[in-house]
């Protein structure tokens, strides 16, 4: 707005603003930095199954240990990325990683990759998917997109097509941070989603007594089980929340009660062996083979 009124520009700068239009474009040459010399990193987090206890897949998660600032949360840095259009290749570089890294896990567990708006808006989205697919060997089945609300802001109709596209390729979707944002029935209604992942602050504080959200998460799993959806409880950090989660029909669970996120080579490590968990009483063991 300050740039339409022309000679006014600099009225509406403080010192800070620019400060901190500063700090945002040394963000964005880091990043490019970063994505150029491999300094980037996956961390994976474990999702379980309720039903078995056992490792069922892992979220692929961002990881940017800056070399001045040390490590930033990429909901720091995503925002940026999107902004200045680093999220293609940023995307590009987390969906091809993750496929070849899940390519090799000992177990065919399931890896989900967040996806970007911007990247879903991308008609040669599909192409990619596809190539990341043929390249690492991974099952097309074995690869779940996150998406989040954010994509239906697009109303051009090329929603709809990029939906078809990527279920035409195989590939599982599913929607994340669902009960945040907008959170139009409608978006249910009309796009094949395979998973729900309700979002964490439903999940805060549910196991306590009098607390609204176990209703919430309880409407939410009964909506997906008609719709022939999974859930996933995003953000279970106690023992208690497992009970209640179990006890609310959530198929799946992921949070630190399970374990935070780890480097790839610690993947292969969980899937091999027992893995070790902070809730007592539920291990996480290998499946049997
Ligand atoms: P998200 O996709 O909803 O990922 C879950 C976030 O919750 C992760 O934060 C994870 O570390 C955190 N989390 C998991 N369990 C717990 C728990 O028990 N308690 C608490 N307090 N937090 C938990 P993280 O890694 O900081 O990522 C934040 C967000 O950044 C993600 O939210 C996602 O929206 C975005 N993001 C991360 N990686 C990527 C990526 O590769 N591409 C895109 N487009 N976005 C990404
Ligand atoms: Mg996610
Ligand atoms: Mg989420
Ligand atoms: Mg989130």
């Amino acid at each position: 707005a300050a740039k339409a009124d022309g000679r006014g520009v600099h009225r509406f700068y403080s010192e800070d603003m620019l400060a901190g239009a500063r700090s945002r474009k040394a963000l964005e040459d880091d990043m490019r930095t970063a994505l150029g010399e491999g300094g980037f990193e996956l961390g994976y987090q474990p999702v379980v199954s309720t039903a078995t206890t056992q490792i069922a897949g892992y979220e692929a998660l961002l990881r940017w240990n800056h070399p001045v600032r040390g490590p930033i949360s990429p909901a720091d840095f995503i925002p940026v990325a999107e902004e200045c259009g680093l999220i293609e290749a940023l995307g590009e570089w987390v969906l091809r990683t993750a496929c070849v890294q899940a390519a090799r896990w000992p177990r065919a567990v399931r890896v989900a990759v967040n996806v970007s708006p911007i990247q879903f808006a991308n008609p040669a989205f599909p192409a990619l998917v596809t190539s990341a697919l043929a390249h690492s060997g991974l099952a097309a089945d074995r690869l779940e997109l996150e998406i989040t609300e954010g994509v239906f802001l697009d109303e051009s109709g090329a929603t709809d097509a990029m939906f078809k596209a990527l279920k035409g390729i195989g590939v599982r979707l599913a929607l994340d941070d669902f009960g945040t944002g907008y959170s139009s029935l409608g978006y249910l209604r009309n796009a094949p989603f395979d998973k729900i992942k309700i979002d964490q602050s439903f999940v805060r504080g549910a196991a306590q007594p009098g607390n609204r959200n176990a209703a919430i998460i309880r409407a939410i799993v009964t909506l997906a089980d008609t719709l022939g959806m999974e859930t996933t409880a995003e953000g279970v950090e106690v023992q208690d929340e497992i009970e209640l989660i179990r006890r609310l029909g959530c198929s799946h669970i992921q949070g630190y009660v399970y374990g935070r996120s780890v480097p790839a080579d610690q993947v292969v490590e969980q899937l091999g062996g027992v893995v070790q968990v902070a809730a007592v009483g539920h291990k996480v063991s290998r499946a049997p083979r």
